[in-house]
């Protein structure tokens, strides 16, 4: 396995050195040992519950990474997946590859029926979702909604990647949830601190987008996501000109119908 830390595609390596996601953000919680230990265990529990019908889906983001880390440790062979949505960084589509070779594991990519979105681009624009919510929210469904719910099709249930400090509206995360579908939906590190994340990735040296060491704490498509400055929310950086504070495309506005904070118990 590739050990490297270093993230992959990244183009200026003097600020990977002196200003590291990793150097800024890698501080544990005085509570780190049992949130990990609890993540492991809702990840075995989830496998041995749903065997193949389980999928992590991961946006490649850390949180994601350190899943895909944390289900190869465990050595759960539960599929990883995500989207692209043809309008994702380089620097996204470089650690997709760079994580296959990494882990030695193949991520079943997911894109959009090509057909609708040219037809969207010809009538829209390239980038009609700054035009409006509404053009903006047609963009997510047919670039992320609908190669979303083709991927979680006759599976029963699914792992992401939320956390509850990453805003508001993902404040009452849980470790299982019911998404709208009646799908389980495991977030293992919805207690885990930022601090908490980067430390697994350098205690693991686990592989990350370069666009991290840029002041992207969230990174989706390249022309909805920017750098935050010090101080913004997290999610300040999706849809930045959107004023509705949101900043969500919609993969996770699902109904919560139970909740579990505790991994390992059951429905
Ligand atoms: S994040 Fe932006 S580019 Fe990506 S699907 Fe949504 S509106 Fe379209």
């Amino acid at each position: 396995m590739n050990a490297s830390i270093l993230p992959f595609g990244g183009d200026d390596a003097a600020l990977v050195a002196d200003g590291s996601a990793l150097a800024r953000h890698a501080r544990p919680s005085a509570d780190y040992a049992r949130r990990e230990a609890a993540a492991r265990q809702t990840l075995r529990a989830a496998h041995a519950e749903f065997g193949d019908a389980l999928v992590l889906s991961s946006s490649l983001g850390v949180e994601d990474m350190v899943l895909t880390d944390l289900l190869v440790a465990e050595g759960l062979p539960v599929p990883i997946a995500t989207l692209d949505t043809g309008r994702l960084h380089g620097q996204t589509l470089a650690l997709l590859e760079a994580a296959q070779t990494h882990y030695g594991r193949t991520i079943e990519v997911w894109r959009p029926d090509a057909a609708a979105v040219d037809a969207f681009v010809a009538r829209e624009g390239a980038d009609a979702m700054y035009r409006s919510v509404e053009l903006r929210h047609a963009c997510c469904a047919l670039r992320k909604l609908e190669p979303l719910a083709r991927m979680l099709q006759g599976r029963r249930a699914w792992i992401v990647g939320l956390r509850r400090e990453q805003s508001a509206q993902r404040a009452d995360a849980a470790a299982r949830e019911l998404d709208a579908q009646g799908r389980a939906k495991f977030s293992p590190l919805f207690d885990w601190t930022l601090g908490d994340v980067w430390h697994y990735v350098a205690q693991h040296q686990v592989p990350y987008n370069a666009l991290h060491d840029h002041h992207y704490p969230s990174i989706g498509c390249a022309p909805c996501t920017r750098a935050i400055a010090l101080g913004e929310d997290p999610r300040a950086g999706r849809w930045w000109w959107e004023q509705d504070g949101a900043k969500e495309c919609g993969l996770h506005l699902t109904q919560a119908l139970h909740r579990i904070d505790q991994p390992g118990e059951t429905t």
